[in-house]
């Protein structure tokens, strides 16, 4: 399990993959004359379709390459509908504190004004400082960036009120729509009340990603707002006062598009809404079975989590000089890779399962999680020592374990086969510890001297 907050890789099955490896899919040119591309043009149009239901939108943009980029067109679109109306100077962009690092970055980017509206102590939006904000801007709001459910893992139960807050002040909604992997089939961002959403298609709807790419950050937008869709010099296609393009290629990137077909093809009206219950579901049963080991940081006014959810780890850095790196690196020592580590809130990690994982892996991930809150608990306890224990070595690697000399105060099994199912599938990490974060802080030019050329 790779539980990557809504990064989290779902399942791909290979009927999902193959088309992308056929040539007809593969090797077509973006710019191919229009009447070579029709198979191209009835799949983009299914998907705007399906796209457009899921979210309860009127139209569907496929051009955008990721979330980010989605954001950054939904964002335009915004700008280009308030302009239409002669609202030039509407620049304000409020975003909530819990959000994602790209919804500053986007506004920024097409030329608004952040200003950040605080979230209350269960990870909601402050209404109180919601309405504030927005009075305060009234004359010069341009939108509201909003998650849902949040990045907190909470279905905020005020967001129908939050959305009319900000179109009674003249704004608009753009809806974040990573997380939609709790939605798809219960609810829709339309319905909610937002304006715009983008979907990550490499989150929910299946595309693998790895390293940052490759993306489809398709956005959907409600009927007012289609004219303003990204347009393209090369192919027609997009709104009648289109903001123009926003990636090279007039559809993003197609050929992985068909990942996403393949999975709402199969999975069918019915399948998707038990994957996001499931999702749900899973997310809810590994918070109940942690809880009596971790607080749960976050939760929604019914007691539940959404599909998400985040274990709070900072009170081990003072009880046990324990910190949330070191569980992260000691999970792989457990045969799994780290969850999402001090994202959206520093010194936690956020875990999100989705509807793939099995119960067995669900259960071994939990088991997992209870046995290195013993390890920790042995050093709140003096039993092992605060600087060199399982923890802060972790992780072990082969040549480490099998050492000649051994000099630690717990044993080579503790270190890397510290529970039963490792002896079956054991992962060995190939480094240790080095310097974590640092050398990605410090930035250190190896450009050989010019001479060296020569
Ligand atoms: C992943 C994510 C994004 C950015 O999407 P990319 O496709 O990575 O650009 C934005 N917001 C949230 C909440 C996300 O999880």
């Amino acid at each position: 399990m790779i539980p990557l907050g809504s990064c989290t890789m779902k399942l791909n099955a290979t009927s999902e993959m193959l088309p992308v490896t056929w040539p007809e899919f593969s090797r077509l040119h973006p710019f191919a004359p229009q009447e070579q591309a029709k198979g191209y043009q009835e799949l983009f149009r299914q998907l705007e379709t399906w796209l457009a239901e899921i979210t309860g939108f009127s139209s569907v943009s496929l051009q955008p390459n990721a979330g980010s980029q989605g954001e950054y067109a939904g964002l335009m679109v915004i700008r280009a509908y308030h302009r239409s109306r002669g609202d030039l100077h509407r620049d304000v962009c409020l975003i909530p504190v819990s959000a994602h690092g790209t919804n500053p970055a986007s506004a920024a980017m097409v030329g608004m004004t952040v200003v950040v509206v605080a979230c209350d102590q269960q990870g909601n939006v402050n209404l109180a400082d919601l309405e504030a904000k927005a009075t305060q801007h009234r004359d010069r709001l341009s939108a509201l960036m909003l998650t849902y459910p949040s990045t907190h893992g909470v279905f905020e139960a005020d967001v129908r009120r939050i959305c009319q807050i900000v179109h009674t002040h003249g704004g608009q909604v753009y809806m974040d729509g990573a997380n939609m992997n709790a939605q798809v089939g219960l609810c829709r961002p339309g319905d909610i009340g937002a304006d715009v959403c983008h979907l990550n298609l490499h989150k929910t709807f299946c595309i693998p990603h790895g390293g940052g790419g490759p993306g489809m950050g398709p956005i959907g937008v409600a009927h007012h707002l289609t004219p303003f869709l990204p347009g393209h010099p090369v192919t027609r296609l997009g709104g009648k006062d289109s903001i123009g393009p926003v990636s090279a290629a007039p559809y993003g990137s197609p050929s992985i598009v068909t990942i996403s077909w393949v999975y709402i093809a199969l999975m069918g009206r019915d399948g998707l809404t038990k994957a996001t219950q499931v999702a749900i579901l899973n997310a809810n049963y590994m918070a109940k079975r942690l809880e009596k080991y971790y607080p749960i940081l976050y939760r929604g006014t019914s007691g539940f989590v959404a599909h998400e959810f985040i274990l709070d780890l900072r009170q081990f850095k003072e009880t046990a000089g324990v910190e949330a790196m070191d569980v992260a690196k000691r999970l792989m020592d457990y045969g799994f890779h780290a969850p999402t580590v001090s994202f959206p809130v520093a010194g936690t990690l956020m875990i999100e399962p989705t509807e793939s994982e099995s119960r067995a892996e669900l259960d071994r991930f939990c088991e997992t999680m209870i046995l290195i809150h013993a390890e920790i608990q042995a050093i709140i306890e003096g039993r092992q020592p605060r600087t060199n224990n399982l923890l802060k070595n972790a992780p072990h690697t082969a040549q480490v374990v099998t050492a000649s000399e051994w000099t630690r105060p717990y044993s080579r099994e503790e270190a890397a086969f510290p529970a039963p199912w490792v002896r079956d599938h054991k992962f060995w990490p190939s480094v240790s510890r080095i310097d974590e974060a640092y050398g990605d802080r410090h930035l250190i030019c190896t450009c050989p001297p010019i001479e060296s050329y020569s």
